[in-house]
């Protein structure tokens, strides 16, 4: 129920997203592909392991001779060489016979398992090759050794496409012998703020001035996304000001997120510039923080577009409009599958929540357990779109949809957890 001209949160969002494609892919080294998003499958290019080889430290043997040993009964073996991660064993193993083997050892022919050195009577860690070694343990054939392929063979599926690349994926396409890798492009993102009050961070504030917070908080929050933020400082509240930066923007950025400006005040010329420098498609959503978002986008000299994000000026309105709406844009443009990214929890609210009927409402809440286990959401504090502090003690947005204008403690919420990302 959105007044008349305010556009219903999943349409604005569908009408966003309905066009955003992942960005063109590139080739990488491995080395700089953590946190990209892998354009097309991976397989194994090799077999791993490569060969049979050793899980442990000890005597490469044949099991039939140590069938029958044991601490009262060990069976001496004659020791013929030794092998260790990286040679290649220089005979085989014959009957009564056994090959001293280093864990990643290659297993020498004939043997068919490992017996432990702590089950022999040869000295454990640095020691000369023995002429013998008296076995104390029986093994079964196959006993501690790691069979070739058995990790991974050739061709093998190991990452789909979309899966982005961190520590474990590293580690396995490095194994399965990937040096260079088509990922997809990281959106570059323009930050732009307006305003006449705005002083950037860490300058002398003037009597009229406040500073520039949303530029640090949406720089933070593309680079948190895994997007490359690209600061382009503040616009005064002037037309020609606000239209020149906005087309610096458009020349090398994929999308452009400019805060303030965007409401129906005599100098929120936001909308308007959109508009002259390319279209603006949608404004004005039926959310509470963060009603005046607008959306268009802007032709690129080369031939591209560059989505154009007017979130409004209050800083929670701006943070939250790019939790809903940039955030899963750089997402699809990043070639993430789920829009949204984000865990969502159904939690009791702890207190009543009062808000604008007509509008979804995105509540930051504390999230408590109670006895039961069940997750408790507190009002982190006051609710104004201009109060940061509460915002920063947030776990998460509770979700209290259009409707009734209070909503009593003990009402079952989702609670969009801030903290938590999901693929
Ligand atoms: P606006 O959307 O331009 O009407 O701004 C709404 C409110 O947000 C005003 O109180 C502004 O001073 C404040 N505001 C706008 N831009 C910023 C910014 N970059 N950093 C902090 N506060 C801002
Ligand atoms: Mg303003």
């Amino acid at each position: 129920m959105p007044g008349p001209d305010l556009l219903p949160l999943e349409e604005a969002r569908a009408r966003i997203l309905e066009d955003v494609l992942p960005l063109r892919p590139v080739s990488m080294p491995l080395a700089e592909c953590r946190g990209r998003v892998l354009a097309e499958e991976a397989i194994a290019l090799i077999t791993l392991p490569p060969w049979d080889n050793s899980a442990m430290d000890g005597y490469a043997v044949r099991s039939e001779d140590v069938s029958r040993a044991s601490p009262e009964t060990p069976v001496t073996l004659a020791v013929v060489g030794e092998v260790a991660a990286g040679h290649e064993p220089e005979s085989g193993v014959g009957e009564r016979q056994a090959m001293r083997v280093l864990t990643g050892g290659m297993m020498p022919p004939g043997a068919d398992a490992v017996v432990k050195v702590e089950d022999t009577d040869a000295p454990e860690g640095v020691a000369a090759l023995p002429q013998a070694v008296a076995v104390r343990a029986a093994v079964e054939s196959g006993r501690d050794i790691r069979r070739a392929g058995s990790d991974m063979r050739q061709g093998d599926h190991l990452l789909a496409a979309g899966t982005r690349i961190g520590p474990a994926a590293v580690a396995v396409l490095a194994a399965a012998g990937h040096a260079q890798l088509r990922v997809h492009r990281v959106p570059r993102v323009g930050v732009i703020a307006t305003g006449d009050e705005l002083t950037p961070v860490g300058e002398p504030l003037g009597p009229a001035s406040i500073p520039d917070s949303n530029s640090e908080a949406i720089a933070a929050q593309v680079a948190a996304a895994g997007a490359e933020p690209v600061r382009l400082g503040i616009a005064t509240d002037d037309r020609d000001v606000v239209r020149e930066r906005l087309l610096e923007g458009v020349r090398d950025c994929d999308v452009l997120v400019v805060t303030g400006g965007v409401s129906v005040g005599a100098h929120d010329l936001v909308k308007e510039v959109f508009a002259e420098i390319g279209t603006l498609d949608l404004w004005r959503v039926a959310i509470q923080p963060g009603k005046p978002l607008a959306y268009g986008s802007a032709p690129r000299p080369d031939g591209g577009y560059c989505l154009l994000f007017g979130l409004p000026g209050n800083p929670v309105s701006s943070f939250v409009t790019f939790e809903l709406f940039v955030r899963p844009v750089l997402r699809r443009l990043r070639g993430e599958p789920g829009d949204q990214g984000r865990l969502v929890i159904r939690a009791t609210l702890g207190d009543e929540v009062r808000k604008s009927a007509a509008r979804r409402a995105f509540v930051r809440v504390r999230l408590e357990t109670d006895a039961d286990g069940q997750h408790i959401a507190r009002l982190a504090g006051g609710q104004g779109s201009h109060m940061l502090s509460s915002l920063a003690l947030a776990d998460g947005l509770a979700i209290i949809k259009e409707g009734p204008a209070s909503v009593p403690a003990g009402t079952t919420v989702e609670v969009i957890r801030l903290d938590v990302e999901i693929a």
